[in-house]
């Protein structure tokens, strides 16, 4: 198999003693996981930024006689993500997002729309202003988990389908990622859940993820900001089974934002599974 995609890097894994392997989501193929030998101790400039966030156009081919792992015979780069990196916020908002991505997908199983929702993503996240990012991880959140499937109902009640009513605005509503969705209070009963949230700003979200309000111009309500990425977190969590580590970056994220300092670069070098993220500097 060979074929020609552009790739966004979602992970790298040391592998021996000098090799590398790499997850790309592609724009063709999905994700897709590719062996670069001697990765680690090549002197090849042209290699030596393969690193996360980064975009290629890549050539990609078999290795004899294995059809999942691919080899990287071309490549060259479309975009360096240096604009995520010169702040902690942007890399915790795009380590979360990438971690997203890379353990809600399969290899090989290619959904359209990912590809332009992740290079979308990130290139918002490299652009200024910050104001809105936690918003747009959120509302991108959403859209990736709809992407491959997994849409959250925030429209009706996942137990006795009652619609969410905007005028009832003291109506109290509860997420449960085990029910896909919201429960009314009525219903709750059966889910062991917290966080609630009323209908009006289930609205707002609703609005939100239909993009018939822009994100430049939004102004949102505490209660709602304080409810939409913990929901879908757990929404991501439960649907892979398994924890987010990047999510243990987030008090860093809240941290920078009070102390908020956009022109001050980085001094912690964030971990994604099995992975590291190491700007500009990694020896291939
Ligand atoms: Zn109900």
């Amino acid at each position: 198999m060979s074929f020609t995609t552009e790739g966004i890097i979602l992970r790298s894994i040391d592998y021996g003693e000098s090799d590398r392997i790499f997850s790309l989501l592609t724009s063709t193929h999905g994700k897709i996981s590719i062996f670069v030998p001697g990765a680690r101790r090549s002197k090849k400039r042209s290699a030596q930024a393969l690193d996360l966030f980064v975009k290629i156009a890549a050539e990609v081919k078999s290795r004899r006689g294995r059809s999942t792992l691919l080899r990287l015979a071309d490549f060259h780069y479309l975009d360096f993500g240096l604009d995520i990196r010169k702040d902690l916020r942007r890399i915790i908002a795009a380590c979360v997002f990438l971690e997203s991505v890379q353990k809600l997908t399969a290899e090989m199983d290619h959904h359209p729309q990912l590809f332009e929702l992740l290079d979308g993503f990130l290139t918002r996240v490299g652009e200024k202003p910050l104001e809105n990012l936690d918003l747009d991880l959120g509302i991108s959140l959403f859209h990736l988990l709809a992407a491959v499937g997994f849409q959250p109902c925030f429209d009706r009640c996942t137990q006795c389908g009652a619609s969410v009513d905007k005028a009832a605005v003291k109506q109290r509503y509860y997420f449960t990622a085990a029910a896909g969705g919201i429960t009314c209070s009525r219903c709750r009963v059966n889910f062991q859940s917290d966080n609630p949230i009323d209908g009006g700003a289930l609205k707002t979200v609703q609005q939100l993820t239909k993009q018939k309000i822009p994100l430049q111009r939004i102004r949102l309500r505490p209660q709602l900001s304080q409810w939409l990425q913990p929901t879908l977190f757990d929404m991501i969590q439960f649907t892979i089974g398994a924890e987010l580590k990047s999510l243990r970056l987030l008090p860093l994220m809240a941290q920078k934002k009070d102390n908020a300092d956009d022109n001050k670069r980085p001094t912690i070098k964030p971990r994604v599974t099995g992975s590291r993220a190491r700007p500009g500097r990694r020896a291939v």
